[in-house]
């Protein structure tokens, strides 16, 4: 089971997450990213290197 951190203090909402993530994990809510489908993660770690602000830690 995998578990997404992210830091809305850092989330600028910039949307990258959004797009990268293969399986559509995360939304954009009122500026900031939500991960709303965590159970389809699988773990590719492309969002949690390509956010610019380092918002996001995927733990395992
Ligand atoms: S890539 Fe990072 S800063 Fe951009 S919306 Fe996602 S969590 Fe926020
Ligand atoms: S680790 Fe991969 S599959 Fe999981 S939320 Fe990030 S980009 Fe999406």
């Amino acid at each position: 089971m995998v578990e997404i951190k992210i830091d809305s203090e850092k989330c600028t909402g910039c949307g990258t997450c959004v797009d990268v993530c293969p399986v559509e994990v995360y939304e954009l809510r009122e500026g900031k990213s939500v991960a709303v489908n965590v159970d389809e993660c699988i773990v590719c770690r492309t969002c949690e290197a390509q956010c610019p602000e380092n918002a996001i830690t995927i733990i395992e």
